[in-house]
C-alpha cells in the first residue's frame, strides 16, 4: 500500500479531526503517503487532493469539524457522475480509501469499492449514533454532553419562571440523542421516534408531574413521528391552557465544539486500525466499538440494520421520567 484517502463527507461531527490525524500519523508510520480529499465526495469527483503531511495535523485533535471539510453530494448516486470519482483516485495512485460519515456516506463507500476496486473502510462520523454495530460513533459523546450542558442552563431559567420547556435535539430518525441527554439532564419526560408518542398522555403527566414543582423539561427528538417541538407544543397547547409552554431548538451547536476526551480517543483508536484493515486488505467494513473493544462490521450490516437506543430497566427509566 502506497497511498491512503483520507474523506469526511456528509454531517460533521466532533472527532473527525482526531481521526484524520491519526491515519495521516499512523499512515505515515508504515510509510504511506496520506491523501487529504476535500469537502467529501465532491472533492473525490472534482480531484481535490492534498498530499498530507505531519503539520497539516498538528493542533486538531481539539478541533471540531473537519480540517479537510465536508458536502453533501446528491450527484455522488448517480453511476454515470461516479465515474470521474474511479477516474481521479486511479490517477492519483490512491490504492487504499478511508470514508469519516454517517450512513449516507457509507451508501456512498460502499458502491464506490466496487467500481473503484481497492479497499475502502469506513469510520462512523456522526453525532446521531444511528450506525448498526458500534456502540458509539465519533461525535455522539461530545454531542450530548452539549445537550446535557444546555439543557441545565434551560433548567435555570424554566424553574425560575414555571415553565415547561420542550427541548429539541437532533438525531434524524434515531431518538439516540434525546434519551440518554433526558436520562443524563434529569428531564420529566422524552419523545422518540422508536416510541408511539402520545399527546394526551404526555399533557396528563405534565399535570400531575407538575403539583409542587416548578419546571418541566420534555426532550424532543427531531424525529419524533408526532413531530418537532413546534408541533408538539401546537398540540400540547389545548391539553394544557394553563401552563407556560415554550421551546428551545437546540440546532447546530449539537454539531461543533471541542471533542471530548471519549471522541478524540475513539477517533485516534478507529483511525490507525482502519489503516491497519487496509493494508491487511480488508475492505467494505467500518470500525465499530463495542464495550470498549475495536470491532469491524460490514458496510453494508452498519448501513442496513437498525442501531436501537437501549435502556437495562425500561419501568424504572420511565419513572424517573415521569416522576
Ligand atoms: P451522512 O453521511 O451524515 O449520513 P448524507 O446522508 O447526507 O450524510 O450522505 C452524505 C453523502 O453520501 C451524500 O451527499 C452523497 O454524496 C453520498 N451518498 C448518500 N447516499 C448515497 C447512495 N445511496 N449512493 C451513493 N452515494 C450516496
Amino acid at each position: 500500500m502506497k497511498k491512503i484517502g483520507i474523506l469526511t463527507s456528509g454531517g460533521d461531527a466532533p472527532g473527525m479531526n482526531a481521526a484524520i490525524r491519526a491515519i495521516t500519523k499512523s499512515a505515515m508510520h508504515y510509510g504511506i503517503q496520506a491523501i487529504g480529499i476535500r469537502d467529501g465526495f465532491e472533492g473525490l469527483m472534482k480531484g481535490r487532493f492534498v498530499n498530507m503531511k505531519y503539520t497539516d495535523v498538528d493542533n486538531i485533535i481539539q478541533r471540531g469539524g473537519t480540517i479537510l471539510g465536508s458536502a453533501r453530494c446528491p450527484e455522488f448516486k448517480n453511476a454515470e457522475a461516479r465515474k470521474s470519482a474511479v477516474a481521479n483516485v486511479k490517477e492519483a495512485g490512491i490504492d487504499g480509501l478511508v470514508v469519516i460519515g454517517g450512513d449516507g456516506s457509507f451508501r456512498g463507500a460502499n458502491v464506490l469499492a466496487k467500481e473503484v476496486d481497492i479497499p475502502v473502510i469506513g469510520l462512523p462520523g456522526t453525532i446521531d449514533n444511528d450506525l448498526y454495530g458500534t456502540d458509539s460513533t465519533i461525535g455522539y459523546d461530545t454531542a450530548l454532553n452539549t445537550i446535557v450542558e444546555a439543557v441545565d442552563k434551560i433548567r435555570d431559567t424554566a424553574t425560575s419562571h414555571k415553565r415547561v420547556f420542550l427541548v429539541e435535539v437532533m438525531g434524524r430518525d434515531s431518538g439516540f440523542l434525546a434519551l440518554n441527554s433526558a436520562i443524563a439532564s434529569g428531564a420529566e419526560s422524552v419523545l422518540i421516534p422508536e416510541t408511539i408518542t402520545d399527546i394526551e398522555a404526555i399533557a396528563a403527566q405534565i399535570k400531575s408531574q407538575n403539583k409542587g414543582r416548578r419546571s418541566s423539561i420534555i426532550i424532543v427528538a427531531e424525529g419524533d413521528e408526532e413531530g418537532g417541538a413546534m408541533e408538539i407544543m401546537a398540540k400540547l397547547r389545548p391539553h394544557l391552557e394553563n401552563f407556560k409552554l415554550r421551546t428551545t431548538i437546540l440546532g447546530h451547536i449539537q454539531r461543533g465544539g471541542v471533542p471530548s476526551y471519549f471522541d478524540r480517543a475513539l477517533a485516534t483508536r478507529s483511525g490507525i486500525m482502519a489503516v491497519e484493515l487496509l493494508m491487511a486488505g480488508k475492505t467494505e467494513k467500518m470500525v465499530g466499538v463495542k464495550a470498549d473493544e475495536l470491532i469491524t462490521v460490514d458496510l453494508k450490516d452498519a448501513i442496513e440494520k437498525k442501531a436501537i437506543p437501549k435502556v437495562e430497566r425500561e419501568e424504572l427509566l420511565a419513572k424517573l421520567l415521569t416522576k
